[in-house]
């Protein structure tokens, strides 16, 4: 078994945290395994225990509309979730189950090696900051901010964004991640030796 095999089949059959009892299918992403750019929700929806695919709901088709917006494919872009397995009435994911669940998240970093990741929402920001020692209130007061961050030996930059699903119905969230999206599409766009200059951390800042 090569080691994407492995790790599907973990999550498949994993039963580390409640969240197993109640699966259809667990998600655990889908995506160009040599992708630059990942995208980290918050956890599968009834559409996508159902399919077994992430963002394929209404957070999805509307996700795929802005990433389009923002000038991004969706087809280049390897998307999670914080946790595979969809809670119970889609309340949000416990702190024993996202830590449950990191692990796995941390391998496909890992695996991937993607140079950004844009975390929608607080649950997914804080725990890739946490990573970097960050500690957040809030996802107002990290988003649209760069910073850089070390998953095992992989050198990443998070940029935090809102989650989708308060966009709905939202049309200033809304256009705050388009915004967002933008910001990742022009750092995209940037050749490898100029990225520090892009980024907003206060490490970085304070050399100019
Ligand atoms: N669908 C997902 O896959 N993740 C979310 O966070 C929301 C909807
Ligand atoms: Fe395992 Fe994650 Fe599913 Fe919990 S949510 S059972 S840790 S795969």
């Amino acid at each position: 078994m090569d080691e994407w095999e492995e790790l599907r089949s973990a999550v498949s059959n994993c039963t580390k945290c409640r969240l197993h009892e109640g699966r259809r299918h667990a998600v655990l992403g889908e995506g160009p395994l040599n992708a630059e750019l990942m995208l980290i929700g918050e956890a599968p929806g009834a559409q996508e225990d159902m399919t077994g695919r992430p963002f394929v709901g209404a957070a999805g088709k509307l996700l795929n509309d802005m990433l389009g917006e923002a000038g991004l494919s969706r087809d280049r872009i390897y998307i999670t979730n914080i946790v595979k397995c969809r809670p119970p009435n889609n309340r949000e994911p416990l702190p024993d189950e996202e830590e449950a669940c990191l692990p796995y998240l941390i391998r496909q970093i890992v695996l991937i090696r993607p140079r950004l990741a844009i975390t929608m929402g607080k649950h997914s920001s804080a725990a890739l900051l946490s990573m970097a020692g960050v500690r957040i209130n809030g996802i107002s007061e990290v988003r649209g901010r760069l910073r850089s961050i070390k998953v095992g030996d992989v050198e990443l930059t998070v940029l935090p964004t809102y989650h989708p699903a308060a966009a709905i119905y939202n049309p200033r969230l809304r256009a705050a991640i388009v915004g967002d999206l933008r910001i990742a599409a022009s750092f995209m766009s940037r050749r490898r030796s100029s990225i520090l200059d892009f980024i907003e951390d206060e490490e970085h800042r304070s050399g100019h």
